[in-house]
């Protein structure tokens, strides 16, 4: 009887009595058209946008009605390249060898809630161990307040390549990680790698192009796959509808990676014209990372910090990655907002905005970047990255107008995600 009488508050709640959200929004974002409105109220039911009225309208008796008059809101931001799973520290290369998944498990919880916390509502993980995939399932099942995850869960790599896991570890500890682990060799593992990260529950494929900077490895930037490896993980991920994430900062294996069809370039360092021209014509977008390219320039300065292969790789592709965004993004190369967070102190994601406004995109372009564009790439474009009628309720307030002071994008003062508030 309790049980039935329990069903029936439910059913008369959500049914009958449904409850909207207003809110009275100050100025509000129009992603789509590049503008900024004033005086209007977002009606919210359960999950979704039901209406953006004019003006400072209220519901019946029951609804509830958040006063946004002196800030300015804006749909939930989407980050494309954050590691959710981890965070830069002088003992992460340690923890290699000290954390279990568990330990994993509980600090990537406390990294998606201040993710969220400042503004994301939606991240692309673009790599870990495979928690990523465990986080993603109790996000979403709202165990654990984070933003919403398209996760790539163990990215592929080439032995020895930037995202081989048995890079600088000694042999007895370590075997010949294969596609299961994310290790690639040849056309046959690409196509079983891929399928392994779909039988894991991922969401799309990174791959890493070119060397990296914080593996322990010599180079930064050297080609790692073939062209015909890429074109497999590309075609193989096509079937299962994914789309392919590549970091590179060296030029040859970038252009490796646009020939193969991936769909983004991360950080694109040492990027050549030839080479923005042909993300141009394959409609291949940069991600650019430039916070983490700061972070690292300034980590290698202190002592011990990196192990010692790191620092000069560091201090070579560092410093670099602002001006490439800012040739690319004059150039005409689609830009794709995204930080590389775990590189920094997740959290900071907001500052990127700043760095891009600072290398010559207009904020607005940013903060459509940040919104519409990713949601494109992520195919969510008809629920996510507006403020509109029958889009999901993923919304963000700030104290000032961004398009005037773009710095107020860190420090975000309201968030809601699927139409719950998180903060206010
Ligand atoms: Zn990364």
């Amino acid at each position: 009887m309790k049980y039935i009488a329990t069903l029936l508050f439910v059913f008369i709640n959500t049914v009958v009595l449904s409850q909207n959200t207003y809110l009275h929004c100050g100025k509000l974002i129009d992603t789509k058209a590049g503008t900024v409105l004033t005086e209007k109220t977002i009606v919210i039911s359960g999950t979704t946008i039901l209406k953006v009225e004019n003006g400072y309208t209220t519901g019946k008796k029951g609804d509830t009605t958040i006063d946004l008059k002196n800030k300015t809101v804006l749909p939930g931001l989407i980050d494309m390249h954050v590691h959710l799973e981890g965070e830069t520290n002088p003992k992460a290369y340690l923890q290699k060898y000290t954390d279990n998944e568990a330990d994993i498990a509980f600090n990537s919880v406390q990294f998606a809630q201040r993710t969220l916390l400042a503004g994301f509502t939606t991240v692309r993980d673009l790599g870990g161990s495979g928690v990523n995939i465990a986080l993603k399932k109790a996000i979403k099942k709202g165990r654990v307040h984070g933003p919403r995850v398209f996760t790539a869960g163990k990215s592929l790599a080439t032995t020895g390549g930037h995202a081989d896991p048995t890079n600088g570890s000694k042999r007895a500890l370590i075997g010949d990680p294969g596609p299961k682990e994310g290790v690639v060799n040849s056309i046959e593992d690409a196509k079983k790698a891929v399928r392994q990260r779909y039988k894991n529950g991922a969401d799309l494929i990174k791959i890493t192009a070119t060397g990296g900077v914080l593996s322990v490895a010599k180079s930064s930037s050297n080609p790692q796959f073939t062209v015909e490896e890429i074109k497999a993980i590309c075609e193989t991920a096509k079937d299962y509808g994914f789309h392919v994430a590549a970091h590179a900062h060296g030029d040859e294996g970038m252009q490796r990676a646009i020939l193969g069809g991936v769909k983004t370039i991360e950080h694109g360092t040492l990027m050549s014209e030839k080479t923005m021209d042909l993300m141009k014509q394959h409609d291949a977008y940069l991600v650019p990372t430039i916070t983490a390219g700061k972070e690292v320039t300034e980590k290698a300065t202190i002592d011990g910090y990196y192990p010692a292969i790191i620092v000069p790789k560091a201090l070579e592709i560092g410093p670099k990655i602002q001006n490439t965004f800012k040739k690319a993004y004059k150039r005409g190369v689609g830009i794709a907002f995204g930080t590389d967070a775990g590189v920094y102190k997740h959290g900071q994601n907001g500052k990127e905005f700043g760095f891009m406004v600072e290398a010559g995109m207009p904020p607005m372009a940013t903060l459509q970047s940040a919104t519409t564009t990713n949601a494109k790439i992520l195919n969510m474009q008809d629920q996510l990255g507006q403020i509109t009628s029958g889009f999901l309720a993923d919304i963000i307030a700030v104290n000032d107008d961004p398009t005037q002071n773009i710095n107020t994008m860190e420090k975000v003062v309201f968030v809601m995600k699927n139409g719950n508030i998180y903060k206010k």
